[in-house]
């Protein structure tokens, strides 16, 4: 009959309708970075000293400062000029207790922290932690920044109750975080950081000259070789870590004019990601000259290279803002 073939039919609304049914049906899969998951917030990753300009904009210009945490459990390393923002954002938190470890005091790792906002608020504290061995105590080198030749706002003016505390020992512990530390190759009193959060671990050198001095291929070095072995302690220290963060700051053209200055060229701190076995790589501590063309540039030879040493890990550059779970 006419009425039931009109009933029977199915109009084009009556189709959607069913499909948008049995979509709904269904809960939508939205992927979560799963449960509890430690990170690395970076907010400064320069070298030397602070870059802006248009031609940084991707990697950014504030100088070292990471904090590492787990949801809002976090603790920092070093003081460059990304501490600025990091202080800004833990104002929105209120006063709380903020651990702050110093590689070692060159400007670029402690030039932020006069403008550390949560030192001029009462109810923050603030426990700065530095290794032994540093030229001045390490009260006497913070507080020679708010010197008044140098800055308007004298360390006196600082309303958080600040104290230092030299890293005596082998390791701490600050709430579900384990903390090492070890020396560096590098001009300064300088310490890399371990950490370990239920097992997972990061491991942070801002700092390091692998292998002064040496220009050549790194292929045929291993753990045994005479040059690596001086290193064995560093090397240790960074076995299969799940993420290390460790500095290349020179390309090999540059590293032949910067002999000795602290930092490592390219092919040696590829050496050194394959001889600790880690993970994961991300490279921080960029030089103030590499803009970031030159350092997508530099990424891909990176790339290049731990393919040639049969170590093809994932490997990327920090940048300010990047958060990296490990
Ligand atoms: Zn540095
Ligand atoms: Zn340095």
């Amino acid at each position: 009959m006419a009425w039931s073939a009109t009933k029977t039919k199915n109009t084009r609304k009556d189709v959607v309708d069913t499909e948008s049914k049995q979509v709904a049906a269904e809960a939508p899969y939205i992927p979560v970075i799963p449960g509890e998951q430690p990170y690395v917030h970076f907010w400064g990753t320069r070298g030397s000293i602070p870059v802006s300009g248009p031609r940084f904009v991707r990697h950014g210009g504030n100088t070292s400062c990471v904090a590492i945490g787990v949801g809002d459990e976090c603790f920092v390393i070093d003081a460059g000029s990304g501490i600025r923002d990091l202080g800004l954002r833990l104002l929105s938190r209120g006063p709380c207790r903020i651990h702050l470890f110093i590689t070692h005091t060159h400007w670029d790792h402690i030039q932020g922290f006069p403008f550390f906002a949560p030192l001029f608020i009462p109810g923050y504290e603030v426990v700065i932690y530095g290794g032994p061995g540093f030229g001045k105590d390490l009260k006497s080198i913070f507080r020679g920044q708010l010197d008044r030749d140098y800055f308007p706002v004298q360390f006196e003016d600082m309303c958080a109750n600040i104290d230092f505390q030299i890293l005596e020992g082998e390791s701490l512990t600050l709430d579900n975080f384990k903390i090492e530390w070890e020396s560096t190759h590098h001009p300064a009193a300088t310490l890399g950081f371990k950490t370990t959060w239920k097992g997972r671990t990061v491991g942070y050198v801002s700092d390091n000259e692998f292998l002064p001095g040496f220009q050549g291929a790194p292929h045929a070095l291993n753990e045994n070789s005479e040059i690596v072995a001086a290193h064995s302690k560093l090397i240790g220290f960074l076995k299969d870590v799940d993420l290390l963060i460790h500095e290349a700051q020179y390309t090999n053209e540059e590293y032949v004019t910067k002999i000795g200055w602290g930092h490592s060229s390219l092919t040696n701190a590829c050496l050194l990601a394959k001889l600790t076995r880690a993970k994961r790589w991300i490279i921080p501590h960029h030089d103030p000259l590499h803009d970031d063309i030159a350092l997508a540039s530099k990424l891909n030879l990176t790339r290049e290279i731990l393919r040639s040493l049969d170590y093809p890990i994932e490997v990327s550059h920090a940048f300010d803002e990047l958060i990296a779970y490990f």
